[in-house]
C-alpha cells in the first residue's frame, strides 16, 4: 500500500532533516502504529502518505503512484484519509450528517450517492444515531469519529490518523481505538501515529522513529523487548510489559497476559 525509499525531508530554512532516509513497506490491510517521541518526524512522515509533503530525495509511493507525481495528488489524497489531532479543526459544518458529507458533495457525488456513504460511514464508526445532532456538541471521541466518517465518505483504502487521541479523555481515546480496531477487520489499512506506547499495542506492526530516521520495527511483542532502543529512542514501555521487564520474565503486552504468566510459575513453584 505505502513504500518509502530512502524518504528524505528538509523543511524550507531548517538546519536538519526532518527525515533521514526512511524506507519501509506498508501492506494492504496491515494496522501500523508509528511510534517516536515529539520531533522524531512522525507527522512529516505521515503527511508523505497523502502528498502534503513530496520528498526531498527518496521516493514515496502509494498504491503505485509516485507521490511526486503531480498530476495524481487527487488519486494519492482520495485512496489515502488523514485524521489529525484537534477534533474541533476537523468539523466543517454545523450538523453532523453535513459534516461527513461535505467532501463527497465538494467532489460532485450525486445526492443518493452521498446519502448512501454518509449513512454506511456513519454506521462504521457507531455514530448514526447522532446524524442530525449539532457537531459542536459532541464530546472529543465523538468528534473524532465523524472525522473518521467524513474520511470514510471519500472511500479511501487507508486512512493515516496523526495523534488521534491526543485530545481526549479515556473514554473518547477508547472508542476511537475500537473504531480503528473495527476498520482494520473491514479490510483497511491503518496507520496511527502515537507517542502512546499502550496504544501502539493494539498494531499488528510497530515503526519507532527517532531522530528523522527508524529505529526499529516489528510486532508490539518484538518490540518491547528490546528495551535499549526503546531508552534511546525516549519512549517509555508499557507499565505492565515495564513490570514484567524488571521481574526478568517474559513480554506481556496485557495485564491479563502478565497474570497468566505469573501465575503459572506460582503453581510451578
Ligand atoms: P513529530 O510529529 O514526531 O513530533 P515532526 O514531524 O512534527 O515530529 O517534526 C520533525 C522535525 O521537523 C522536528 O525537528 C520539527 O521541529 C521539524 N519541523 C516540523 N514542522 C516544521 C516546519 N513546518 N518547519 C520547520 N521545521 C519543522
Ligand atoms: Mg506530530
Amino acid at each position: 500500500m505505502i513504500i518509502t525509499e530512502n524518504l528524505t525531508y528538509k523543511y524550507e530554512g531548517a538546519s536538519v532533516e526532518a527525515l533521514k532516509g526512511v524506507s519501509l513497506h506498508i501492506k494492504k490491510g496491515e494496522f501500523v502504529a508509528i511510534l517516536g517521541h515529539n520531533g522524531s518526524g512522525k507527522s512529516t512522515l505521515a503527511k508523505h502518505f497523502n502528498a502534503l509533503l513530496t520528498p526531498t530525495d527518496g521516493k514515496c509511493v502509494v498504491d503505485g503512484i509516485d507521490t511526486a507525481e503531480e498530476s495524481r495528488v487527487f488519486d494519492v489524497r482520495s485512496n489515502v484519509g488523514m485524521v489529525f489531532q484537534n477534533p474541533d479543526n476537523q468539523i466543517v459544518s454545523s450538523v453532523v450528517e453535513e459534516d461527513v458529507a461535505f467532501a463527497p458533495e465538494n467532489l460532485g457525488v450525486p445526492p443518493e450517492e452521498i446519502r448512501r456513504r454518509v449513512d454506511d460511514a456513519l454506521d462504521v464508526v457507531g455514530m448514526r444515531e447522532y446524524a442530525k445532532h449539532a457537531s459542536h456538541l459532541l464530546s472529543g471521541g465523538q468528534k473524532q469519529r465523524v472525522a473518521i466518517a467524513g474520511v470514510l465518505a471519500m472511500q479511501p483504502s487507508c486512512i493515516v490518523l496523526d495523534e488521534p487521541t491526543a485530545m481526549l479523555d479515556p473514554r473518547g481515546r477508547k472508542s476511537v481505538l475500537n473504531t480503528l480496531e473495527s476498520l482494520h477487520k473491514r479490510g483497511f489499512t491503518i496507520v496511527i501515529i502515537t507517542h502512546n506506547m499502550h496504544e501502539a499495542t493494539l498494531a499488528e506492526r510497530i515503526i519507532i522513529m527517532n531522530s528523522g530516521e527508524i529505529a526499529m520495527s516489528g510486532t508490539p511483542r518484538e518490540v518491547y523487548a528490546r528495551t535499549e532502543v526503546l531508552t534511546r529512542a525516549g519512549l517509555e514501555l508499557p507499565q505492565i510489559a515495564q513490570l514484567m521487564s524488571n521481574l526478568g520474565k517474559q513480554v506481556a503486552l496485557t495485564v491479563d497476559e502478565a497474570a497468566a504468566i505469573l501465575q503459572k510459575e506460582g503453581c510451578r513453584a
